[in-house]
């Protein structure tokens, strides 16, 4: 009997192996394809200062609609794009449209709008990063203090030296520096202060429970304690409910980013924000 349950758990696994191989490989040949079939694009998220609201920057989302399939979620693809290095040309993709969306957004008087994007380890460790990102700043005019780039702590730890010095090209072009769903990796206070960081983004997960979970709420605390030690800017994810928007304030929190406040935009969309509302940079 065990010997046939075994098998049997065997074939249960394969078989179910199989589909997710498949399914993987489906959605890599799809991703292969999805910049020149203009499936491709990028949302913008409203980032804002907890007093007072007014809007202080964005985050760029990277949006797929694959075809028939529909829309495809960032936390489903992102894993292939890294696994098979695909994340290197779409992140290249990425930054050149969000710099250019910034820079005409300039251009059009709606503001100085900083703009961050997200890099992948993959991408970072990628030989020409650096190069990638002054190009691009080149290309499009955007100032390099109107770019941010989001970091996790797990892509910092990994290669430290390597990511040091990345990071430190990165400040000699000018760029932000962001540090990215903080307090879910792994990092030493030592090692955030040598990487010349500007902003810390508490991760979503601490926030969804505030105000009443005590756990979240100290760390939360904590955070914007270590923030204010180091001397950077600290931004809260995934803000939802006015009870959390009045429990950060209340504990030193700056910047907030969540549905709150707006869900990611189609550039239309945000355009259409800006006209309305204006930016820190603005008229
Ligand atoms: P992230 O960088 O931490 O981005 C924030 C995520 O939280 C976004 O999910 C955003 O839509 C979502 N979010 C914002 N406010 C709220 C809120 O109030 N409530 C809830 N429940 N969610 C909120 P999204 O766009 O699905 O992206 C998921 C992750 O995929 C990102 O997490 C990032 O790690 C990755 N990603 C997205 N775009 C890119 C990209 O262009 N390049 C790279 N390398 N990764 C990206
Ligand atoms: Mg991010
Ligand atoms: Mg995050
Ligand atoms: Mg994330």
């Amino acid at each position: 009997h065990a010997k046939s349950a075994g098998r049997n758990t065997y074939k249960f696994f394969t078989a179910e192996m199989n589909l997710q191989v498949r399914e993987r490989l489906e959605l890599e040949n799809l991703l292969r394809q999805a910049e020149a079939r203009n499936e491709l694009s990028v949302h913008y998220q409203p980032q804002v200062e907890l007093a007072g609201g007014r809007l202080i920057g964005c985050e760029a989302l990277l949006r797929w609609h694959a075809g028939e399939r529909g829309n495809i979620p960032p936390d489903r693809f992102i894993p292939v794009a890294e696994d098979t290095g695909l994340i290197v040309p779409i992140g290249r993709w990425i930054l050149k449209t969000a710099c250019a969306q910034a820079q005409a957004w300039r251009q059009a008087g709606l503001g100085d709008l900083q703009v961050a994007v997200n890099a992948s380890a993959v991408q970072l460790h990628h030989g020409d990063f650096v190069e990638t990102v002054a190009t691009v700043l080149a290309e499009t005019g955007l100032p390099p203090d109107l770019l941010e780039i989001e970091l996790t702590e797990s892509t910092l730890m990994t290669d430290a030296d390597s990511a040091a010095a990345t990071l430190r090209a990165l400040k000699v072009l000018g760029v932000g520096l962001a540090i990215d769903d903080f307090g879910t990796g792994y990092s030493s206070l030592a090692y955030l202060k040598r990487f010349q960081l500007d902003r810390l983004k508490i991760d979503r997960s601490f926030i969804n429970d505030l105000p009443a979970d005590k756990d979240d709420a100290n760390i939360t605390r904590t955070i914007v304690g270590i923030a204010r030690n180091l001397g950077l800017s600290v931004l809260a994810e995934g803000v939802e409910t006015p009870a959390q928007h009045q429990f950060l304030l209340e504990h030193g929190c700056d910047e907030g980013q969540g549905y709150l406040f707006s869900r990611p935009l189609p550039a239309g969309s945000m355009e259409a924000l800006l006209r309305a509302t204006g930016t820190r940079g603005g008229a």
